[in-house]
Formats: C-alpha cells, sequence, structure tokens
C-alpha cells in the first residue's frame, strides 16, 4: 500500500518529470487541455477497481449500486448539456465511440461520406488503414482550394454519386464551423443518417459560443479531452430512437467492463462545463485563437511566407501555412518547442511536403485558455510564434524567447498544489 514514489520511483519520476513539463511550457496543441484537480481525483479513485459490464440498473455484475449513480449522473448531465435524447459515455475514445456508433448503424461494406484525412478529417472518418476506411467503402469531400472552406457542393454532389448510408461531418484540423442545416439537407435528400463527430469543438458548443449539432444530426459523438476540458474519453449522443443500437454496439459489441473512474471523471467535467466559468473560459479561448490567426495575418508574417488558411478562425484552433515559407512543418515545430511553446505540425491541403514533414502547423488556445491566459497574454505568444517562424531566425535569439515563454507560463501557474 505504498505511495507510488515508494513502489516505483521510476514511474513516479517520468510523471513528476510530466507535470513539470506541463507547468513549465506553453501547450498549444489544439486537442490537449488540463483537467481540472477534481476530475483527477475522480479518475484516480477507487472506481478504477470495479466490473459493471452493462448499464445503470441493468449490470451483469454486483455491487454497482455506487457506479449506477456516477454514470446516471455523467448520462443526465451531458444530455442536458447539449439538449440530447440519449447518451452512452462508456466508450473509452473518441475512436471507440467513432467505431461504435458506426458499428451501430453500419453493416460491412455500407458506404461512408466523410472529410478527406489531408483536409482536416479525422483517422474514423474513412483513413484507408482505419477501421472505417477497411470495413466500409468511402466516399472523401474536400475543403476549397481557394476558401479553405468545406466543399458543400461537393458534398451534395458525391452524396449523389455514392449514396452513403453514414455521412460523418466533423474534423480534427479546420478552423471553421461546419453548415449543420446544410449537411442534414443533403443526407435527407439521399436518405442517409447524418453523425457529427464534434470532438474538437464540443467545449465551444457546451458554451453557447459554437452551433450545436444535437439538433440536426442522428448522432453526435466527441472526446472529453478536448475544449470540453475533462479525462481522456468518448461519448455517443443521439436520438432516443437509436439509442438501444448505440448501447448494444457499444457493450457487449466493442467493449467489456467500462471505466467508470473515467466515466465519474466525465460526470465531473460536464458539471463544470454548464458553469459560467467554463463559459469565460471558452470565450478567452475564441479570442485566444483569433489574436494568433490576426498576428500571422499581419505583413511581417508575410513576408516570411507564413499565412493563415482560410484567412482566420472561427473556433480554438489556427491552421498556420508554410507552403511559401523556407521553414517546413516539421522545423517550425521544432523550433517552437527550443522556445518551450509545444505545437504539432500538420499536413496542409495539397500540401507538397510529405506527411513526416508537412507545409502546416495546428496550433489551439484551448490549454492556454484553461490556464487563465487573457487576450494581452495570447497577444505575446502570438508576437513569440511570428519571431520563431521569421527567415533566417537567430538561434542566439532562442534564449531570450524562451525567457519570455518562462514568463509567461510563471504568472499562470498550473496545478499549483501538485
Ligand atoms: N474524432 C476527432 C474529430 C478527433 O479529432 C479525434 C482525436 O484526435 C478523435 C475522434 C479520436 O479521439 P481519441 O484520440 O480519443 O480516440
Amino acid at each position: 500500500n505504498g505511495s507510488l514514489h515508494e513502489v516505483d520511483p521510476d514511474v513516479a519520476a517520468a510523471v513528476d518529470s510530466e507535470l513539470k513539463r506541463q507547468q513549465s511550457t506553453l501547450e498549444m496543441i489544439a486537442s490537449e487541455n488540463f483537467a481540472p484537480v477534481a476530475v483527477l481525483e475522480a479518475q484516480g479513485s477507487v472506481l478504477t477497481n470495479k466490473y459493471a459490464e452493462g448499464y445503470p440498473g441493468r449490470r451483469y455484475y454486483g455491487g454497482c449500486e455506487y457506479v449506477d449513480v456516477v454514470e446516471d449522473l455523467a448520462r443526465e448531465r451531458i444530455k442536458a448539456l447539449f439538449g440530447a435524447e440519449a447518451a452512452n459515455v462508456q466508450p473509452h475514445s473518441g475512436a471507440s465511440a467513432n467505431a461504435a456508433a458506426m458499428f451501430a448503424v453500419l453493416k460491412p461494406g455500407d458506404t461512408i461520406l466523410g472529410l478527406d484525412l489531408a483536409h482536416g478529417g479525422h483517422l474514423t472518418h474513412g483513413m484507408k488503414i482505419n477501421f472505417s476506411g477497411k470495413l466500409y467503402d468511402v466516399a472523401a469531400y474536400h475543403v476549397d482550394a481557394e476558401s479553405g472552406r468545406v466543399d458543400m457542393a461537393e458534398v451534395e454532389r458525391l452524396a449523389k454519386e455514392h449514396r452513403p448510408q453514414l455521412i460523418i461531418a466533423g474534423w480534427s484540423a479546420y478552423p471553421r464551423q461546419l453548415d449543420f442545416a446544410e449537411f442534414r439537407r443533403i443526407a435527407d435528400e439521399v436518405g442517409a443518417l447524418l453523425m457529427v463527430d464534434m470532438a474538437h469543438f464540443a467545449g465551444l458548443v457546451a458554451a453557447g459560443l459554437h452551433p450545436n449539432p444535437v439538433p440536426f444530426a442522428d448522432i453526435v459523438t466527441t472526446t472529453t479531452h478536448k475544449t470540453l476540458g475533462g479525462p481522456r474519453g468518448g461519448v455517443i449522443l443521439s436520438k432516443q430512437e437509436l439509442a438501444k443500437k448505440i448501447n448494444s454496439a457499444v457493450f457487449p459489441g466493442q467493449q467489456g467492463g467500462p471505466l467508470e473512474h473515467v466515466i465519474a471523471a466525465k460526470a465531473v467535467s460536464f458539471k463544470v462545463a454548464a458553469s459560467g466559468e467554463f463559459k469565460e473560459r471558452q470565450q478567452r479561448t475564441l479570442e485566444g485563437a483569433k489574436i494568433i490567426a490576426e498576428r500571422l495575418l499581419r505583413p511581417d508574417a508575410a513576408e516570411a511566407g507564413v499565412s493563415v488558411l482560410s484567412g482566420g478562425t472561427d473556433v480554438h484552433l489556427v491552421l498556420v501555412d508554410l507552403r511559401n515559407s523556407e521553414l517546413d512543418g516539421q522545423q517550425a515545430e521544432d523550433r517552437l518547442h527550443a522556445v518551450g511553446i509545444t505545437v504539432n505540425r500538420n499536413a496542409v491541403p495539397n500540401d507538397p511536403r510529405p506527411p513526416m514533414v508537412t507545409s502546416g502547423l495546428r496550433i489551439g488556445s484551448p490549454a492556454l485558455a484553461t490556464r487563465g491566459f487573457t487576450a494581452d497574454d495570447f497577444r505575446e505568444v502570438a508576437d513569440i510564434i511570428a519571431e520563431v517562424l521569421k527567415p533566417g531566425f537567430d538561434e542566439a535569439r532562442t534564449a531570450e524567447l524562451a525567457a519570455r515563454v518562462t514568463a509567461l507560463a510563471e504568472k499562470h501557474p498550473l496545478y499549483p498544489g501538485l
């Protein structure tokens, strides 16, 4: 019964180092966030010990009276948060949620229509060697080369040509809002179901700062750890008429015992997401992303060959276009890392560079907004990023910029009690 440090100093040391890394650097990976201490506490609780196959009130194990309370809280809270008729909070991740949702409504060989991975879609929306590309026939829509926006005329044309059973609207790297009403219209026109994967923007929806897909879609999937700010995990929301199929696709279709400790942490994060403090944080998230986009659209950035896909952002991330820069995505990611800013390189549509190198960066504001960053702080970060991306960047300036990063990190302490 010793502590982690006593039982396993090696793992403890790595965990301590990761905490220090998170505290001392600026986390700008768009899919990451910092879960509140209450979420960490729930996830680290004794609920990890409990088997609970089945659903609240219908379990295949005894002793489920308390995990039933937790799972019911999670389901009711997320239904209320998004106005959904039914919720399954058991998927272990976003990918599992998508796999189960598709398993519920499709047969192998059915056709899906999703956003191309290279244009901002997710692996589970039909990538060739993902389950979605192997089990289903895939048609992929794209963003328009000029506007950088999803080409809805192409969506309609492909839907009529391929008659998919399921249309997927959602993205991992796209800086704009989707037109859910138009997706619904097209789905109805060809008799397809509509699934929206709101993994990235769910927190914005919860705060009322982004259109809610729930009224338009048959199924809405999400992760709980991105803008939503909870533990790593997935959720499936649906119309009541699909709830039974979805529940049995999750268990026993795809999973065994649910992770009730994670479900407890999800419940806590859904409570937080309904608060005024959460809404204020999502406002700063949006403001931060806009500030970064605007900074990287200024003339000095353009001279450096840096631009912003779609000319701005409506969400929590910015896609930096480096096709005209002497820096590639890998070099830009490495340079930012050297000053203490963590981002990920990202292919841009029709990227001339190979996928491991890329010509883009995906920069997100959620984790810094959670740390308490204000508009002024985001302006300072944006200036640092713009400096780092300039050609002929003098490596000797790394130390000075790293010191500015450290000052920002110290201004907004993360997990001070841990
Ligand atoms: N859906 C979208 C749109 C995503 O961006 C992601 C993660 O990046 C997922 C699903 C998968 O989530 P997870 O990594 O939890 O499996």
